[in-house]
């Protein structure tokens, strides 16, 4: 297939399952418009990149549903300015979609291998605002904090208390929140002053597990 084939797979992906759900951000649309997804699946993948589900991307792990990520990154409201920790590199296409949008993107990743291949993927890309670390994404990346959002794209059982307490006041965190075969999609709001924070439902989904010692 070549670039002006992948770019209409691109187009109709947006105009098919991203905005008819809601997903109105300028910004975002142009960033999924431009990032090629193709490019962070395996080869014998790259005709079903654009499609309406999650794709495997070996070590049992999933480049997340178009929609799923639109829809996270919507939520994190993200802004040119800021800077925005990911924990769950996988496939790097997140994170690029990420880096279109804000200043600056740190990704965590439990599987090295991944990271590394991610790194490789965004590098070609000419990405240069993303820092990796492969490790135990639970624990945050505390030197690099505070954030003003973070995104899960691995599923807890319960909020990690080392995310929250590397979030700015008034940040966002998105993370999937349940058990290992069915979650609920949150949006943690920081509040101002304390450490107080307010959770919305964005809704129901299935992600693969955090792993973490913490
Ligand atoms: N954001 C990814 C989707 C990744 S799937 C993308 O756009 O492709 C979730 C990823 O989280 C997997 O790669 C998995 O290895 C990773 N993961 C699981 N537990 C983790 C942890 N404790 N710390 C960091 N990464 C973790």
């Amino acid at each position: 297939m070549d670039e002006s084939r992948y770019s209409l797979l691109r187009q109709q992906m947006i105009s098919e399952q991203l905005e008819p759900r809601g997903i109105d951000n300028l910004q975002l649309l142009s960033a999924f418009r431009k990032v090629p997804r193709h490019l962070f699946v395996t080869e014998e993948k790259r005709h079903l990149a654009y499609n309406d589900y999650p794709l495997s991307i070996g070590e049992k792990q999933t480049i997340s549903q178009p929609y799923i990520v639109a829809l996270m990154t919507q939520s994190l409201q993200p802004q040119r300015h800021e800077k925005v920790l990911e924990i769950g590199t996988g496939s790097g296409y997140q994170a690029a979609i990420l880096a279109e949008l804000v200043k600056h993107v740190y990704t965590v990743e439990r599987i090295e291998r991944l990271s590394l291949r991610a790194k490789r993927v965004l590098d070609e890309l000419g990405y240069n605002n993303i820092s990796y670390k492969s490790g135990d994404g639970a624990a945050g990346w505390p030197e690099k904090g505070p954030f003003d959002s973070i995104v899960v794209t691995a599923a807890a059982d319960k909020i990690p208390t080392m995310l929250l307490e590397q979030l700015l006041p008034e940040g966002r965190m998105v993370i999937p929140v349940g058990n290992p075969f069915l979650q609920d999609l949150l949006l943690i709001t920081k509040e101002k002053e304390g450490t107080g924070i307010q959770q919305q439902k964005l809704c129901g989904c299935r992600f693969v597990p955090l792993i973490s010692s913490n």
